[in-house]
């Protein structure tokens, strides 16, 4: 049974973020407010409590390599400190939440995209790692299409 492993963004990127209160590469203002929609923050993968905790909202770009073309689209973390998520199960809080695969290989390109719907998320990701030539996934929100996280195999 293959596993895998599930990543907030960084952690000195979201440092970075909440002492700036800029996109880090962009430099456009970050914005801070309490949460009115259940996110999830990006960096604990856990969704807000709306209407008691503060967020902020930022531009992020998910793709690391060099040859990819950026997708910087809008994400939330906790105004306050939080600890990035690194684990090999899905994030609980990811079960209630629309979730679609995204399968790249490494350059960005995209390769297959699963919604995952009523099916198993872990048998739906074991698809979508076992196309040929999938290196990474990222998770997005199946109803706001925005970035969540990303998975990688635990032996990468
Ligand atoms: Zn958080």
């Amino acid at each position: 049974m293959p596993q895998f492993r599930f990543l907030g963004i960084p952690d000195e990127l979201a440092t970075e973020v909440r002492q700036n209160m800029r996109a880090p590469r962009y430099g456009h203002p970050a914005h801070r407010e309490l949460a009115r929609g259940y996110g999830p923050c990006r960096l604990c993968l856990r969704t807000f409590e709306t209407g008691k905790e503060e967020r902020i909202l930022f531009t992020y770009q998910p793709f690391r390599e060099p040859e990819s073309l950026p997708a910087p689209g809008p994400v939330f973390i906790h105004a306050e400190s939080c600890g990035r998520y690194d684990a090999l199960e899905l994030p609980p809080d990811f079960r209630a939440l629309p979730l679609v695969f995204e399968g790249y290989e490494t350059g960005g390109r995209l390769l297959v995209q699963e919604r995952v719907g009523p099916r198993v998320a872990e048998d739906v990701l074991e698809r979508v790692f076992g196309r040929r030539g999938v290196d990474y996934v990222h998770v997005r929100n199946g109803e706001a299409g925005c970035f969540m996280a990303r998975v990688e195999r635990s032996d990468a």
